[in-house]
C-alpha cells in the first residue's frame, strides 16, 4: 500500500454528496469508484484524510526513558551537548601528533604516559613523544592521531611505528561527530526503537516528552461466541478475534481496553459502544458488520455518531466501517472489522494499523516488503486486493521464494500462524505464474 495521499478537495461530479453526512462528503471527494467495491488504497486515503481533518493528536506527557520504547515522540529531541564531548581514541594504541609523521618513514616515539577512558591526561606531550591510549579515552591536547597497538612494536627505546601505518587524523573520533549541540537527534512523531533509547541516553536525557498512549477499546460481537476457558455450547465457537487483535494492538504500543464479548442485541451493543466511547480514543469491533447484522448496527451507529460503511475490493475482509462516535463532549473513532478471524486481522493490518499510528501522532514509515518468487500459480482476477498467507524460504539462487500455507479460508487462523507474512496481491494484479515476483509483508514488521 502506498502512503495515503489526501484526496482532491473538489467533490467528484459523478457522485452526489449529502453534506449533512461528513463521511459522504469525504467519500465524494475520492476519485469515482464502484461503491460495491471500494479499492483498499481509496479506503486508506479516506481514513487518512478524515483523521487529518478531524483528529487532535493525543496530549503529551514526560516519561522516564526506560518506559519510552515503542512510544511516540511529541517533540524533537535536540542535543544539549556535543556527542562525543571530546576528541577521543577509536582504538587501543598510541596517540601522537600527526605532524610528527613523515611520509614513507618509520618513526620511534617516547611514551610519556597512559590515558584510560574516563581519566583525562593532565600532562603535556611534546614533539617526538606519544601516550599509550585506550579506546574512548580523551586525546591529550595537541594529539590527533592514534596508531593501533597491533601495528606497533614497543621496547625500552619507545614505540616503533612502521612507515605508512597511519595518516594524520586516523583513528580519532571527533568531538560532536555523532551529534553537535543544538542538532536534532530525533524528530517529533518518531516511534522510539531500541537504538533511539540509547541515542537519547547518550545525550544525558533521562526523560522524554511523548504522546499519551492511544486508548483503544475493543470487543467481539456474536451470540455464537464463547470466551476461552468457558465450556463450548452446541453450535458455538471460541472468540479468537479479541486475542489476535489484542496482540496486534500491543505490538503497536497502544493501550488496549478489553470490553469483552457482546451479544447480537441492540441494547447490549449500544451500552457497550457508549461505554467504549467514554473510555477510549478508538473503538474497535469485530463481527456484525456484514449482511443483515449491518442493518441494525448501522442504524445504531448513525444515532451515536456517523460512519462510512464500505464494501472493500479486498479478499478476505470485504465489509468494513469507519466512523466517529459521540457521547456528550467525548468523541471516539470507530473501526468495525469483519468477524472472520483472518479477515479481521488482515483488515486491521491494512487499514486500522496505519490509522492508529496516525491517530497516535506517529510519522508514517512505509512497511518493508520482501520481494519473493511465487512457487505456484495464484489464480486472481484484477480488480481487488488479495492477501494470501505465505511461507518464505531461500531458493537455490539465494532469492526469496514464497509458498501458500495450505487452505486459505478467511476463517482459518492456522494459515496465518504457519505463514511468515501476508502475500499481498495488489488490485491490478492478474494471475501469478510460477516464478513471478510478488510482495510479502513480513509479520515481524506487522505483528
Ligand atoms: P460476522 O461478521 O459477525 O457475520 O461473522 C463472520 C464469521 O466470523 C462468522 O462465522 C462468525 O462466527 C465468525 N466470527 C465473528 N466474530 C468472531 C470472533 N470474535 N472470533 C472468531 N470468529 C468470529
Ligand atoms: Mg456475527
Amino acid at each position: 500500500m502506498s502512503a495515503a495521499a489526501a484526496p482532491p478537495d473538489a467533490p467528484h461530479p459523478a457522485t452526489n454528496p449529502a453534506p449533512s453526512d461528513p463521511w459522504l462528503a469525504l467519500l465524494a471527494a475520492l476519485p469515482a469508484h464502484d461503491a460495491e467495491a471500494t479499492p483498499v488504497a481509496l479506503a486508506e486515503q479516506l481514513i487518512a484524510h478524515a483523521i487529518a481533518r478531524w483528529a487532535e493528536p493525543p496530549a503529551t506527557e514526560r516519561v522516564p526513558l526506560a518506559y519510552a520504547l515503542g512510544r511516540v515522540l511529541a517533540e524533537p529531541v535536540v542535543s544539549p551537548i556535543d556527542v562525543p564531548a571530546h576528541d577521543n581514541s577509536a582504538m587501543d594504541g598510541y596517540a601522537l601528533r600527526g605532524a610528527d609523521l613523515i611520509a614513507g618513514q618509520a618513526l620511534t616515539l617516547r611514551v610519556v604516559g597512559t590515558v584510560l577512558a574516563g581519566q583525562p591526561f593532565g600532562g603535556a606531550v611534546m614533539a617526538g613523544e606519544c601516550v599509550r591510549i585506550m579506546t574512548g579515552a580523551v586525546l591529550p591536547a595537541g594529539l590527533d592521531t592514534v596508531v593501533p597497538q597491533e601495528l606497533c612494536g614497543a621496547d625500552a627505546q619507545g614505540v616503533h611505528i612502521p612507515a605508512g601505518a597511519v595518516r594524520p587524523g586516523d583513528n580519532r573520533r571527533r568531538r560532536g561527530e555523532d551529534l553537535a549541540t543544538g542538532s536534532t537527534a530525533l524528530p517529533a512523531g518518531r516511534v522510539l526503537r531500541a537504538s533511539d533509547l540509547g541515542l537519547i541516553a547518550s545525550l544525558g536525557l533521562a526523560e522524554v516528552r511523548l504522546r499519551r498512549r492511544l486508548r483503544v477499546a475493543y470487543f467481539s460481537t456474536g451470540d455464537e461466541l464463547r470466551a476461552p476457558g468457558q465450556p463450548l455450547d452446541a453450535g458455538c465457537i471460541y472468540d479468537s478475534n479479541r486475542y489476535s487483535l489484542l496482540g496486534a494492538l500491543l505490538r503497536l504500543g497502544v493501550e488496549p481496553i478489553d470490553l469483552g464479548l457482546v451479544r447480537d442485541d441492540p441494547v447490549a451493543l449500544e451500552t457497550t459502544l457508549r461505554l467504549a466511547c467514554e473510555q477510549a480514543d478508538v473503538v474497535l469491533t469485530s463481527g456484525g458488520v456484514s449482511g443483515g447484522d449491518a442493518d441494525y448496527t448501522r442504524a445504531l451507529i448513525q444515532r451515536l455518531g456517523h460512519a462510512a460503511y464500505l464494501k472493500l475490493a479486498m479478499r478476505p475482509g470485504r465489509p468494513f466501517a469507519v466512523g466517529r462516535l459521540q457521547q456528550g463532549r467525548k468523541s471516539a473513532w470507530l473501526f468495525a472489522l469483519p468477524g472472520n478471524p483472518v479477515a479481521s486481522l488482515v483488515a486491521f493490518y491494512l487499514l486500522v494499523r496505519p490509522a492508529l499510528l496516525q491517530l497516535a501522532g506517529a510519522t508514517a514509515t512505509p512497511l518493508p516488503r520482501i520481494r519473493a518468487r511465487s512457487t505456484q500459480v495464484l489464480r486472481k482476477r484484477p480488480g481487488r486486493t488479495e492477501c494470501q498467507r505465505g511461507r518464505l524460504s531461500r531458493a537455490d539462487d539465494g532469492h526469496w521464494q514464497v509458498t501458500l500455507t495450505g487452505a486459505q479460508g478467511s476463517g482459518m487462523l492456522s494459515s496465518m500462524s504457519e505463514a511468515d507474512g501476508l502475500l499481498l496481491l495488489e488490485a491490478d494484479q492478474a494471475t501469478v505464474q510460477v516464478g513471478d515476483w510478488v510482495d510479502v509483508l513480513p509479520f515481524e514488521a506487522l505483528a
